[in-house]
């Protein structure tokens, strides 16, 4: 079965507006048999006043609450359209937000039904003044947010994991995604940083720790190409280190191009063939 499990749509405000339909043609056209769209959850509302980093950054990171409905039937339409073709999924990337549990909760008790499938990730982390900055909007956010943890990148990874850790604990109930979103999303700019291209022995016991969690939850991780096209990423997210210890447990990485565009769909597919090779191991 061939599997797009992480995409966006045409009401992503840091999208390219590109249609929806064309995308999932798109999909058809390659062959694809299951396309997950995974539009970016509103975020809380009260998180707005924890935020220190760029408004631009925070008003398009995410639907606004007011687009849910017109969401909902923008997926329930392409499900019609083309559901005999393609086995379409609708669901979303939702935020761990540390602090925010309880609404990211709500929100899932309120609209979990709705859903099929859906992603947690993590975009967001406490920085240098302990209010929150976005890990992937560009390098200056980046440099301005965590400038006291860049001396010392392990610790910056080590951060990043442990907010991972404690998305994969979090008791965000019934409708608790199934699938955790570019798990090492914090060396999205490690070739602009020079940050070290391997997690230290400390940060993989950490590794080792949360994918236990996964393993014993039946969840999955995003098998996430959009990394590899990033100019300073250039890595598959969630990078050889975690994809090689995630096949080693027997944890299901399921391939998301993370398209926001037509030409992203399915893009890198082919490296799934790469996981393949380890799981026969
Ligand atoms: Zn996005
Ligand atoms: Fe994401």
């Amino acid at each position: 079965m061939k599997k797009d499990g992480h995409t966006h749509t045409e009401l992503c405000p840091h999208g390219s507006g590109d249609s929806t339909a064309e995308m999932i043609e798109k999909a058809i056209e390659l062959g694809f048999s299951e396309y997950c769209i995974t539009e970016h959850a509103p975020l809380p509302k009260r998180f707005a006043s924890e935020f220190r980093g760029s408004i631009e950054g925070l008003e398009t990171a995410s639907l606004e609450w007011s687009q849910l409905d017109d969401y909902f039937k923008l997926c329930a339409n392409l499900q019609k359209k083309y559901g005999d073709v393609i086995n379409i999924k609708v669901g979303f990337e939702v935020d761990y937000l540390p602090g925010f549990e309880k609404e990211i909760k709500q929100f899932l008790d309120e609209y979990g039904a709705q859903t099929q499938e859906n992603i947690l990730s993590v975009h967001f982390m406490k920085g240098t003044d302990n209010g929150f900055w976005c890990v992937d909007y560009d390098t200056v956010e980046f440099a301005d947010g965590f400038s006291n943890f860049l001396a010392d990148p392990q610790n910056l990874y080590h951060r990043y994991l442990e907010l991972i850790q404690q998305a994969v604990s979090a008791n965000l109930g019934k409708y608790a995604p199934q699938r955790i979103g570019h798990m090492n999303l914090i060396k999205k700019y490690q070739d602009y940083f020079e940050l070290p291209a391997k997690f230290d022995a400390n940060n993989l016991e950490l590794i080792t720790g949360i994918l236990n969690n996964i393993k014993r939850q039946k969840r999955e991780l995003d098998f996430n190409t959009a990394g590899l096209y990033k100019p300073y990423c250039n890595e598959v997210y969630p990078g050889s280190q975690i994809i090689q210890m995630a096949c080693e447990k027997k944890i299901p990485l399921v391939f998301g191009s993370d398209a926001h565009s037509i030409a992203e769909v399915g893009h890198g597919y082919h490296l799934t063939d790469f996981i393949e090779t380890l799981d026969r191991k």
